[in-house]
């Protein structure tokens, strides 16, 4: 009868509730890069620019007219903080702009947006959801992936290796020298020595160095010392005697593999099917060819995480479902004019090309691009002594004077740049680039000016446009 009726009706509205969300695509984006890379600008910019996509013409179902809407959401996974996305916005783009803070862990974000269907059927199939995840977290947790390959011998070896080529290794190398390895653990020595090795970490980092492994020494979160963290690089003593401060190192290294490096990449890298990787391509440049050197093999690093079969633990992880498209950005495009801008892309191609023909991504889509998430300057040309410089206008950061700036040249064949000349007689972005910290001023947009990110809505358009 009519009640019998109803329940059935009443179950199949539910049973196509379910199945609704069940079939309701999921995008999982994820967006890494090394510290200071520009993460967190990037999520910020993308969602607010996705949510309002006046300024994304280059971005294609949006400029179809195709995205209906697009709204936040509570995010799937309840046990992951979320990021941050209205106090990072407010900070921008509020009565006293100032950049957010930077990505410290891992932080998600659900968009979801509202699609009209484009193609044949556009006006017979009714509009449906899709979910973007946005996962965002650092870079040098993905640089922990190679020390799953090693032991904590040949990790010291490396460690030591890398560290004796630095300057910034100088005093945890005194006291790495001074400590006996075999000698019987105490707390204290241990902390003495690994707090001058993550010294060392955050001072490499800030000469421009890339690979400073292990990663959560620089961004610890919540571990911070924690013995997990509470360890450093020895020489292997000729004997080494249980309880000794080699053994004991030993044993932290291991549980940072099993506790830090495999919970992540098991949580959340084998889950993602898209990628951004931010470089900060332009800052390496001017800090040196030592740096920039640093710059490619550590992206060589990250980019032997996408790669299928590249590690066993990995491998049975991903089970066959790979990243489907990777998007290497070169972040902070706004400090150099246009004109430049392809010379910036070329010198990230080079700079990703052996580490990419290495990874062999078969399967995966890449691209290189350069973009600036948030534009802080507007771009001038000046003639200084009868020569014409491409200049960018900005208000600087720590004066609050707005001024045009050169940042120096790029060269147009990157290969002069990646091997140097012998004489090492060439520098690059050796104008104004270094004094270049910019507020993220809301600039005023004269007709001609454009958006006011660069290349933001191609990015999302590589990204994630086929999808929507
Ligand atoms: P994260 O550590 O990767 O999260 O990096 P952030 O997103 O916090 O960016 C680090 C810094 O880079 C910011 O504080 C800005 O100074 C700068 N930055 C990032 N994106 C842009 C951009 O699009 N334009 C400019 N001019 N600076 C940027």
């Amino acid at each position: 009868g009519d009640i019998a009726d109803g329940i059935v009706r009443r179950v199949e509205a539910v049973g196509d509730g379910v199945n609704e969300a069940l079939f309701e695509p999921v995008i999982r984006l994820g967006v890494t890069g090394l510290s200071r890379a520009g993460k967190t600008v990037f999520i910020t910019s993308l969602v607010a620019n996705l949510m309002n996509r006046e300024r994304m013409p280059g971005l294609v179902p949006a400029a179809e007219g195709r995205i209906l809407s697009a709204y936040l959401q509570p995010q799937p996974d309840d046990h992951v903080p979320r990021f941050d996305y209205e106090t990072h916005l407010a900070a921008m783009t509020g009565p006293n702009p100032h950049w957010p803070d930077s990505t410290r862990a891992v932080s998600e974000l659900r968009l979801s947006f509202r699609i009209k269907p484009g193609g044949l059927l556009a006006g017979v199939r009714s509009p449906r959801t899709v979910h973007l995840d946005i996962v965002d977290y650092p870079g040098e947790w993905l640089l922990d992936l190679s020390l799953l390959d090693l032991d904590y011998e040949s990790w010291c070896e490396v460690a030591l290796g890398k560290a004796r080529a630095r300057d910034e290794a100088r005093a945890f190398l005194s006291a790495m020298e001074a400590a006996d390895a075999a000698e019987s653990y105490e707390e204290l020595k241990a902390q003495a020595l690994s707090g001058a090795f993550t010294d060392y970490l955050i001072s490499a980092r800030e000469a421009g160095y890339s690979d400073c492994t292990p990663g959560r020494f620089l961004l610890p979160g919540e571990l911070a010392g924690s013995p997990l963290l509470t360890f450093a690089p020895l020489p292997k003593p000729d004997k080494t005697p249980r309880a000794s401060l080699w053994r004991e190192f030993e044993r932290r290294f291991e549980a940072y593999k099993s506790r830090v490096v495999k919970p992540f990449f098991r949580d959340h890298f084998a889950r993602i099917d898209r990628q951004v990787v931010l470089v900060d391509v332009l800052g390496a440049i001017h800090a040196g060819p030592a740096a920039l050197e640093d710059l490619r093999g550590a992206m060589a690093e990250i980019l032997a995480a996408f790669k299928p079969g590249r590690n066993a633990f990995l491998a049975s992880l991903i089970l066959g479902r790979r990243v489907e498209k990777i998007l290497f950005a070169a972040t902070k495009a706004d400090h150099l004019h246009q004109v430049q801008h392809k010379a910036l892309t070329g010198i990230t191609q080079a700079l990703l090309r052996e580490a990419k023909d290495r990874a062999e991504f078969s399967g995966a889509e890449t691209r290189s691009m350069s973009i600036a998430a948030l534009r802080a300057t507007t771009e001038e040309r000046l003639t200084h002594d009868g020569q014409t410089l491409d200049c960018v206008r900005g208000r600087l950061l720590d004066s609050g004077k707005a001024a045009a700036f050169y940042p120096g040249a790029l060269p147009s064949d990157p290969t002069r740049l990646l091997k140097p000349a012998r004489d090492g007689a060439e520098t690059w972005l050796d104008a104004d680039y270094g004094i270049m910290r910019f507020a993220p001023a809301e600039i005023t947009l004269d007709p001609g000016e454009g958006p006011p990110h660069i290349r933001l809505d191609r990015a999302a358009d590589f990204l994630i446009g086929d999808r929507l």
